[in-house]
């Protein structure tokens, strides 16, 4: 039998199941802040593996792939434990805004992302890190981080991360093999120096390894042979609650061989493509085209004026061969900011890109 876990104020003995909260402070209005938090304990000890959906408090479509493992995690043949923040930034949760609204307008940025490790008395996005560093972090060796606009939102994207660092704790073999093993087919490389910042950067200070998932609905990869790697789409909630299952196969917490598509695509980096200027943008394409390969140059979206309606800007594809991994979805335009981050699209480099068949 494993011993009781002790994570904020839940005692979970193994074997058992458990939800509250990570006391994070009170605020003006007297509500009482806390990081919500299931823990589902094994009855035999092993692993600990977190996920944790909403450090932007907008991307919460993969609160639907915590319900579903929750519902099938059976404690009584889990080697290990499963900790799971549904909704790690409340606050932005309640605005449907990225950062934190309440720290954006005292000054500090509010972006969860940005606030590791965190403090107890800090700005308040600080201590809702602090509270997961250090309530949830002593107690896990892997972190599933996921992200992506809530379907019905501005943004689809559909990426995982193939993590590197030179953190001395970490092996990059691991990580990649991580990657991988969740199962996505498009896979990014992305380079992440352990220290303070993202939640990932302090996770590599922890020797805590990263799968980071920014995901949505799916159609396939465009295959050089021609036809799309899948049949049909692809759900968020099914490519996440496979990813989980595969991840506790590779662990040794649940029984199993995990079960991966057929192709998965390898990239070596990616670049958002953003409008020199504000206005209405009109995708060139849909979420059904994620997955796509373009060559240089093809238009991904316009951008007119909302007021005079003249075209301001094309935005086009700015390597040699690149597919489109970030689309915003909705015709007939929607809003855009020239400012850092808010892009038409995101794509990745395709050259020396490497097919996973099997
Ligand atoms: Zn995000």
């Amino acid at each position: 039998m494993g011993k009781t876990l002790q994570i904020g104020p839940l005692s979970v003995p193994a074997g058992g199941k458990a939800f509250g909260y990570l006391p994070v402070t009170t605020l003006a209005s007297g509500a009482e802040l806390g990081v919500p938090v299931h823990v589902v304990a094994g009855d035999e000890p092993g692993p600990g593996l977190a996920l944790v959906v909403g450090l932007h408090g907008h991307e919460y479509s993969a609160i639907n792939i915590l319900r579903e493992v929750l519902q099938s995690v059976d404690p009584a043949r889990l080697r290990g434990h499963l900790i799971m923040v549904p909704m790690a930034n409340p606050v932005a949760f309640e605005y449907g805004s990225k950062s934190t609204w309440i720290d954006g307008l005292y000054g500090g940025p509010g972006d969860l992302n940005r606030s590791w490790p965190g403090s107890p008395d800090g700005w308040l996005t600080e201590r809702l890190a602090h509270a997961m560093a250090h309530e949830v972090f002593p107690h896990i060796d892997v972190v599933i981080d996921f992200h992506g606009e809530a379907l019905g939102a501005r943004n689809r994207n559909y990426y995982g991360y193939v993590l590197k660092t030179t953190a001395e704790a970490m092996s990059n073999e691991r990580l990649e093999e991580l990657a991988v093993n969740f199962g996505m087919e498009v896979l990014i490389e992305r380079h992440v120096e352990p220290g303070p910042g993202s939640m990932t950067s302090f996770a590599f200070s922890q020797g805590v390894y990263v799968i980071g998932a920014e995901i949505s609905d799916f159609y396939g990869l465009e295959l050089p042979e021609g036809g799309r790697s899948l049949p049909g789409v692809r759900t968020l909630t099914e490519t996440g609650v496979t990813g989980v299952e595969n991840t506790m196969k590779l662990l040794g917490m649940i029984e199993g061989e995990p079960e991966l598509p057929a192709v998965q695509a390898r990239l070596r980096g990616m670049a958002g493509v953003g409008p020199r200027h504000g206005g209405l943008l009109i995708p060139a394409y849909s979420p059904a085209d994620l997955g796509r390969l373009f060559p240089s140059g093809t238009a991904l979206g316009t951008v007119i004026s909302a007021n005079s309606f003249e075209q301001l800007d094309v935005l086009r594809m700015p390597y040699e061969r690149g597919m489109l991994v970030m689309v915003k979805g909705d015709l007939p335009f929607v809003h855009v900011n020239p400012g850092a981050g808010d892009f038409g699209s995101y794509v990745a480099d395709a050259e020396g890109m490497v097919w996973i068949r099997r």
